[in-house]
């Protein structure tokens, strides 16, 4: 919601929705919030995932080429707990505290650039490749070329499985 009025998008479901491309650094619940308050999800496009483990996010408005980087503040869980020592519980105290912290004691805020090539907007059309190693078909320029040929990320080496037979 803090990127959003800051980019001045008020209506990401509606009028703004094809404006918005935005960055999660991390997979966790607030990333799947921002999908929810955004509009933009994976399947769109709009949505892009850097596995960071950083609890913070980039909105990109792509009709203006403005962006703002949004990361929550680690001194937001001290300062939580200074305002409610009461509450014993951490999560009830966090829960309580941040409804009441400043978006300053939230979150930091930085304008940034983001370098946003024609194949990373949700509505690129290209042509398709295929592997010539493997023959599956890749989108969006993710082949790799390598001594003239065209390979998948999987057949040049990029391997997050191996064949289980
Ligand atoms: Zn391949």
């Amino acid at each position: 919601m803090l990127g959003l009025k800051n980019l001045g998008i008020d209506d990401p479901h509606g009028r703004d929705r094809k404006r918005l491309v935005t960055f999660v650094e991390i997979d966790r619940c607030a990333t799947d919030a921002v999908a929810v308050v955004t509009g933009c999800r994976l399947g769109k496009r709009a949505l892009k995932f850097r596995d960071w483990g950083k609890m913070a996010a980039t909105f990109v408005d792509v009709s203006t080429g403005k962006a703002i980087r949004v990361a929550a503040k680690e001194s937001s869980k001290a300062l939580a707990r200074q305002m409610h020592p009461e509450i014993e519980n951490k999560n009830g105290q966090q829960m309580a505290a941040y409804r009441e912290m400043s978006d300053d004691d939230l979150f930091a805020t930085q304008w940034v650039k983001v370098d946003l090539p024609p194949e990373e907007f949700p509505g690129y059309k290209g042509e398709r490749i295929v592997c010539e190693f493997c023959g599956e078909g890749i989108n969006f320029r993710r082949e790799v070329r390598r001594d003239g040929k065209v390979l998948c990320r999987s057949c040049a080496g990029e391997n997050y499985y191996t064949s289980a037979s």
